[in-house]
């Protein structure tokens, strides 16, 4: 497949450029001549930029990640449709049991992918070490302390586990952070009261990211900088920020953007099993979320998760947060993939996977070449 004469996203640059996609990857980029046979796709007037990579992301078009395998594969195969090119598929707090069964779910489609859908990079374990003051939708009863015990008993030495959510004021919680970070795990906190302080603390044990900045944490203050603050100013995080115009206002993304530039912020979903579906009433680890507007919220009126998908959430920095798109589309590819160390993702180069979102002069998604 032949991508011409789109505006493709290389180097951190719009360029006039060709793509040409082969057996899954990028083969080549430049001025380019359709070999014979060749498919080709006209993208005169479009945005071509790597495919979308989620590292925070529940649920999808009625499929949820906590359900196991084949939820797992609809989410891939959905998520592709959306520009998607590799997700992290994130389990939210559940009994022990409960939770290494929805891990035994996205290692099977990780060791087995779909012929056709978005690459599982692994699992982000939002739960079960949360601070219960600042639960959001999670479920208070299967908060547990932090230790490598618990750890071990949910994942039982599966491979799959990339990142874990946790509250780093919690006893325990600094060695958990040493301890995954030997093991090749990504920490990042959220649902936590923490103090500037302790992520800072957090931070030299190895924690490199902030779940949802803003969201299920301790607010910024001007003499207690909290959880957002110290994110912000500490250079050794990366903030993930949810850009519906719901989660954050667009001050406050722009503030985001501004602080963190282009390799600071990872744009995700954190959505939920109502993306890419209309309002209703939906599902959310047992509990019951209304979705009016595209907010989804339990009775009581907490957010529970987002219907936001990666499309949209660029759309939204540049348009809402007024952010140079040039800063935005690494937010959304290469800073996210690059967090975990995943080659082979959020670049268009030789090599790189073969997925490529498109987008039109007004920032609406226009498909997706895979
Ligand atoms: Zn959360």
């Amino acid at each position: 497949m032949l991508v011409r004469n789109g505006w493709a996203f290389i180097d951190g640059q719009f360029q006039q450029a060709d793509v040409r996609v082969e057996n899954g990857r990028v083969a080549e980029v430049g001025a380019l001549a359709p070999k014979p046979g060749e498919q080709t796709r006209d993208a005169q007037g479009l945005y071509v930029l790597p495919g979308f990579v989620d590292i925070h992301i529940h649920a999808f078009g009625g499929a949820d990640c906590m359900r196991g395998e084949a939820d797992v594969r609809r989410m891939s195969e959905g998520l592709l449709e959306t520009g998607v090119a590799a997700f992290v598929p994130t389990t939210m707090s559940a009994y022990e049991q409960e939770t290494y069964d929805a891990l035994c779910g996205i290692q099977a489609v990780m060791d087995a992918p779909p012929a056709r859908g978005a690459a599982v990079l692994g699992a982000h374990m939002e739960a079960p070490f949360l601070a219960l003051t600042h639960k959001g939708a999670q479920l208070g009863e299967c908060l547990v302390p932090p230790s490598m015990e618990a750890y071990d008993g949910m994942v039982r030495g599966l491979g799959c586990v990339r990142m874990m959510t946790l509250a780093p004021e919690l006893s325990g919680a600094l060695a958990v952070i040493e301890q995954l970070k030997a093991r090749g795990v990504i920490t990042c906190a959220a649902h936590t009261a923490a103090k500037a302080a302790d992520i800072h603390a957090a931070a030299d044990a190895g924690l490199t990211q902030i779940t949802h900045l803003f969201n299920a944490q301790t607010p910024l203050h001007h003499r207690e900088p909290g959880v957002p603050g110290a994110g912000l100013a500490d250079d050794r995080i990366i903030v993930q920020v949810i850009a519906d115009g719901i989660h954050l206002h667009p001050d406050i993304l722009r503030i985001a953007a501004k602080c963190k530039g282009a390799q600071g912020v990872a744009l995700i979903s954190d959505s939920m099993e109502a993306a890419g579906l209309p309002d209703g009433e939906y599902d959310l680890g047992g509990q019951a979320v209304f979705v009016k507007g595209g907010a989804a919220r339990l009775g009581n009126g907490v957010l529970a998760g987002s219907t936001l998908v990666m499309h949209q959430a660029v759309r939204n920095m540049i348009k809402l947060a007024n952010i140079a798109p040039e800063t935005v589309i690494p937010m959304a590819t290469s800073t996210p993939a690059d967090s975990i160390g995943a080659r082979g993702f959020g670049r268009i180069e030789p090599g790189a996977a073969g997925v490529l979102a498109l987008m039109d002069a007004d920032w609406q998604f226009a498909g997706v070449v895979a």
